[in-house]
């Protein structure tokens, strides 16, 4: 067996306690003083004090590693991205910061739409191969599990194709995948005014080949004005939760839908975007426990309101944050960009935002009991902070300050300074 021991961590963070946290309990992250982890192979064995630590252990069994100085904490999960997509959008980026709209850059070929072309025409190979570069970049910001959706193809093949690449990642990758099935991601325009159409496609001859070779776990939807309205998502989501898919919802983003409601009524895990929801809906995800995952960085790039975390976990929610790293609105995977956003403009604490970026995003992509927290039994997915202490995090603002990334108990990433 494989014995590592962390040791004298200036500040450990272990997130442990019931997940996801709601409301007040997202400020309580566990810390310790001077801290310790021992790791058996992939394993956390024990978390406690040096001190506490060190009176357990045969020091020469283990591979000491000092951790003095540093703040260690459990790997990023970031529960909704979109990484994997053949082409780029810059021109549509130039256009939008001239003040061309949503629809007027439909029109002149941006758009969702303007990812499909590629993305049906790069193969199997290019997608892996870019997905990969993606994936060193989140390694690098201490994520570890990532989420990732299909939606670029909304036909049988690509959408298939999109979901294959993950898979393929998640094996050769040291980042774990969770994989989302996003059929529905938009209207192509042979269904608009078909949508209902649209779906039962998907739910007929795309969604029984995900599921019969286990391609995805989730099953998700665009619900949007004018896009997919409620009744349709609704339709959409009972009957994927039927065939054994777990859902989630990109809710009330552009306006206010009634999206976090029907995540709460579905029994979502997570309802993602939410700028707009109503009070209703933040009163009903926090009654339901389904997770309010915030993008804060599309948001920021959109130019649009924050989404009101404050609100949110004032009113017992439990937030998530994640990148939403896609092709068109939020081209980053930046997590000290999230912290910022987070601290400053959304009137989170940092403890809040480690919350959100770790057990809370587990628990939006049904993980919490192996990862986002350092507790005896769960994966050994730990990351090493350059300073000695989280108020380090949003003080060195969009800085990115990971050090060293342990995976599975290895470590699969170090940076020298
Ligand atoms: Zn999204």
């Amino acid at each position: 067996m494989k014995k590592r021991y962390i040791r004298h961590a200036a500040e450990l963070v272990t997130c442990k306690g019931p997940a996801p946290k709601k409301g007040k309990d997202m400020a309580d992250i566990g810390l310790i003083y001077d801290g310790g982890v021992l790791i058996h192979d992939d394993k956390i064995f024990a978390v406690g004090t040096t001190e506490e630590l060190d009176k357990m252990v045969n020091m020469d069994e283990y591979e000491v590693i000092d951790a003095s100085g540093k703040t260690v904490l459990p790997g990023f999960v970031d529960s909704h991205t979109h990484y994997i997509f053949g082409g780029y959008r810059a021109n549509e980026f130039s256009w939008r910061l001239k003040g061309d709209t949503y629809m007027s850059i439909m029109e002149r070929g941006g758009g969702i739409n303007a990812t499909v072309v590629p993305t049906k025409e790069a193969t199997l190979e290019e997608l892996v191969e870019v997905g990969k570069e993606r994936m060193n970049r989140m390694l690098e910001f201490g994520v570890t599990t990532v989420e990732g959706k299909s939606g670029y193809g909304m036909d049988c093949e690509t959408e298939i194709k999109q979901l294959r690449a993950m898979k393929k990642l998640d094996e050769i990758h040291p980042v774990d995948v969770v994989t989302t099935f996003l059929g529905p991601h938009s209207v192509l325009p042979q269904y608009k005014g078909k949508e209902r159409e649209f779906i039962d496609m998907l739910l007929n001859d795309v969604m029984p080949i995900v599921k019969e070779e286990n391609l995805a776990e989730f099953a998700d939807i665009f619900c949007e004005k004018n896009v997919f309205e409620i009744e349709d998502s609704e339709y959409y989501l009972t009957k994927a939760k039927e065939m054994g898919f777990k859902l989630k919802v990109h809710a009330d983003e552009i306006v206010s839908l009634g999206g976090a409601e029907l995540a709460a009524r579905t029994g979502a895990f997570s309802a993602d975007h939410l700028l707009k929801a109503s009070d209703e809906g933040i009163r009903q995800m926090a009654e339901s426990g389904v997770i309010s995952t915030l993008l804060p960085a599309t948001a920021f790039c959109l130019k649009e309101p924050f989404a009101p975390a404050r609100k949110m976990i004032d009113s017992g929610c439990a937030v998530a944050l994640a990148s939403d790293l896609n092709p068109g609105s939020c081209f980053t995977n930046n997590i000290p960009l999230l912290v910022a956003l987070g601290c400053i403009y959304m009137g989170m604490s940092i403890e809040e935002v480690i919350t959100a970026l770790t057990i809370n995003g587990a628990a939006a992509v049904d993980r919490a009991d192996t990862i986002g927290s350092l507790e005896p039994g769960k994966k050994a997915d730990i990351i090493f902070l350059k300073f000695p202490s989280i108020h380090y995090m949003p003080y060195h603002t969009t800085i990115n300050l990971v050090e060293t990334v342990i995976k599975n108990g290895e470590t699969v990433y170090h940076k020298e300074w």
